[in-house]
């Protein structure tokens, strides 16, 4: 009853009427009383003190001063040529200048009437003054009711135009409050509201259009960034706990032959503390007979590799099959390479199905899944073909899942009927805030440690005129025997002129480093894959020095001996994949370095990404300066989340407020799951009507 309020018409309204509506409905996309509501203002003007005129200064942001016109005076020619109007309270003078429309101004302002001024104060030839300010004669003000912090709402230029203004849309909203303000329901519990001292909801948006002070209005805004974020924590947590019912998990009791020969005989290295966390919260969940989807993040080459691949000897030991997913054919390669290297000696057999693999092989390998002789399969997108069947598929690996869509990734469930375990990755660790949002339905671990007797990768920032001072670097890590990355951007509108870079990129790095001392490897997305394959694995084996290369070799790519990444045009990449490339160095035990080669104008957004990478090699310090330039919404991943319609929070600042609100749907749904009592009724009304405008996540099930 009280929800179709909400739902009519904004036509309705005193003074809108059925063209207004339908321009304010193209314009702003708003149709409904709820949606109006709903739409905030940007800022808002402080009118609720008069300032005495011998207190302003240019500093000031726009004030009101009520004082009395005493006279008018013209001065200038031309351009400059302008009327000055005299206006004096008690304290002192203040000149107002116009530009235009001197005429009107001297027909409609009364010398000795009292006026409300409203305007920015200006320091000119040491006076204080003020130009073309808002003029209101202050009995008109006195009854406009215009007083108070006033709101400030976007409107669109053709809105403007049809005189729908701030203004306007302000007073429609007024209407509207006033209409509807006794009957907007509450949005949450007695017990949520009182446990975090909200105000209530009709008071909240009353106040956030029309706050009475700015600390009630600090109050409103409070309470509806809490509902904002609390309800994407609800959705995602109920999600999270109606699939950990709704299906079974594979059971992962014992720890086998296989996982520990593999950890006395074979493991290269210690693991490290968080390694070792990581792998126990896995194999906890791996036991408790529910579906494990879990999101593991860690920086650049803190070794999630080696944790997938041992959580995949736990799923053979108990006798299922486990596939590893990688978005592209290098890295499956690579991974493929890595794991048979590590399994060495133990009875595991590991194959690759990628989209190159020939038709007898490819056979073979269906055969192979089919009957269980395959314990792990590595592979692309191939892997999620519909034709590709296991036998008893128990655990996925999903690495650098942000490459794939959240549909491709679901297709893995589709293989059992009881879903496999998932772990995905991710390339670059983002802030928590972020990953509570996109990820919020996932558990969650973190490699926060680096393997020890990493040297941290030294990062310079040069020019293009520094050329011949790179190449000596570079020919001095080689004498040394190091190798060395050269990296040109690749973006898709521009693929031809990229090409053309790196291209002459290469040809000039082929004059300053020549056969047959210097052997040069050049990768990028035009090369078939074969082709591809063939420069990287030259290149992994040592036999050449040099790779020059497209993005492509961005993601998870692991040679231990190349120590320098040089980023062509740095400028131009984003500050996640700068970190992922860099990542590509610092994986051995030699100091490594990454020189970012910028042309010599940067944008301030191009200086603080360069200056970050120079200052800090921590990836979720780069992830949060990252989130501070570009907001959430341009975030990879984001697009399917909705985090980019988030009205009022700001996951960086309001971070506090999204892990109480997180907390607290969490301790609703402990003590009531599904939302069947009484007082979470509202909630559940809430979180049902907002699912029929869901959006995907990465931990659909489709
Ligand atoms: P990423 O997390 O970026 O995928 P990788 O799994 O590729 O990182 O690991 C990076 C490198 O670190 C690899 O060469 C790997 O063998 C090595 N590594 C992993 N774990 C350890 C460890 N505990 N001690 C030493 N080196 C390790
Ligand atoms: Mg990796």
């Amino acid at each position: 009853m009280q929800e179709k309020i909400l739902q009519q018409s904004i036509e309705f309204i005193k003074g809108v009427g059925p063209n207004r509506a339908k321009m304010i409905e193209k314009e702003l996309g708003i149709r409904t009383f709820g949606q109006l509501l709903n739409y905030f203002p940007y800022r808002y003007v402080d009118r609720t003190s008069f300032h005495k005129i011998r207190s302003l200064h240019g500093d000031m942001p726009y004030v009101q001063v009520k004082a009395m016109l005493v006279g008018f005076k013209e001065a200038g020619f031309g351009k400059t040529q302008r009327l000055i109007g005299i206006f004096r309270d008690d304290s002192g003078e203040l000149e107002v200048v116009w530009f235009k429309g001197a005429k009107w101004i001297i027909k409609k302002l009364v010398v000795r009437d009292v006026y409300v001024i409203f305007g920015k104060p200006t320091s000119f030839n040491g006076k204080i003054n003020m130009s073309h300010p808002e003029i209101e004669h202050v009995i008109d003000y006195e009854k406009s009711g215009a007083f108070g912090i006033q709101p400030m709402y976007n409107v669109t230029e053709n809105l403007k135009k049809n005189f729908v203004t701030s203004k306007i849309l302000a007073k429609i909203t007024y209407q509207l409050i006033t209409y509807v303000k006794e009957r907007l329901p509450e949005t949450l519990t007695e017990y949520i509201i009182n446990k975090h001292q909200l105000i209530p909801f009709k008071e909240a948006i009353t106040q956030i259009h029309f706050p009475d002070t700015f600390e009630r209005l600090a109050k409103a805004t409070y309470r509806l960034k809490f509902e904002e974020l609390f309800y994407i924590q609800l959705r995602l947590l109920h999600k999270m706990e109606v699939r950990k019912k709704q299906y079974a998990g594979f059971v992962f009791e014992k720890v086998g032959n296989i996982f520990n020969d593999f950890y006395q005989k074979n493991l290269p290295f210690e693991l490290t503390n968080a390694q070792k966390r990581v792998i126990k919260e896995i194999r906890a969940d791996m036991k408790t007979g529910t579906q494990m989807n879990r999101l593991l993040q860690g920086d650049v080459g803190s070794g999630k590799t080696l944790v997938a691949l041992m959580c995949m000897l736990l799923a053979i030991d108990n006798g299922y099959q486990a596939a590893m997913m990688a978005p592209t054919e290098i890295l499956a390669n690579q991974h493929l390479a890595t794991i048979v290297k590590m399994l060495d000696g133990l009875n595991v057999n590991v194959e690759l199905l990628t989209g190159s693999t020939k038709t007898a092989k490819r056979r073979e390998i269906d055969q192979g899944l089919l009957d269980g002789s395959i314990h792990i399969i590595i592979g692309t997108h191939a892997l999620i073909e519909e034709r590709v069947k296991f036998r008893n598929l128990g655990f996925v690996v999903i690495d650098e899942q942000h490459r794939f869509g959240v549909a491709q990734r679901a297709k893995m469930w589709k293989k059992n009927n009881t879903p496999p375990h998932v772990l995905v990755m991710t390339a670059t660790p983002i802030p928590r805030s972020l990953t509570m949002t996109l990820y919020g339905d996932m558990d969650y671990s973190v490699i926060d440690e680096l393997p020890p007797g990493r040297k941290s990768v030294k990062t310079f920032h040069m020019r293009d005129s520094d050329r011949l001072k790179i190449f000596g670097f570079m020919k001095k890590q080689i004498e040394i025997g190091r190798q060395i990355y050269i990296v040109y951007p690749l973006i898709e509108e521009s693929q031809k002129l990229d090409l053309k870079d790196l291209m002459d990129g290469y040809e000039s790095i082929s004059r300053a480093f020549p056969l047959p001392k210097y052997k040069l490897s050049i990768v990028h997305g035009r090369m078939k894959n074969e082709e591809k394959d063939f420069e990287m694995q030259r290149f992994v084996k040592g036999e050449t020095q040099i790779m020059v290369s497209t993005t492509v070799i961005e993601v998870g790519v692991d040679v231990p001996n190349a120590t320098v990444m040089i980023i062509e045009n740095a400028e131009r990449f984003g500050l996640s994949q700068l970190h992922q490339l860099r990542g590509r160095v610092g994986r051995g035990g030699d100091q490594s370095y990454c020189i970012l080669v910028t042309k010599d104008q940067l944008s301030s957004d191009g200086r603080t990404r360069i200056g970050t990478m120079v200052r800090t090699n921590d990836g979720f310090e780069v992830a949060r300066v990252d989130l501070k330039l570009r907001g959430p919404g341009e975030m990879e991943g984001t697009q399917q989340s909705g985090v980019q319609h988030l009205k009022l929070s700001d996951l960086v600042k309001d971070k506090e407020i999204l892990q109480e609100a997180r907390a607290t749907a969490g301790e609703i749904l402990h003590n009531d799951a599904a939302l069947e009592k009484e007082e979470n009724r509202c909630l559940k009304n809430i979180v049902t009507r907002n699912r029929q405008s869901n959006h995907l996540s990465w931990s659909d099930i489709l």
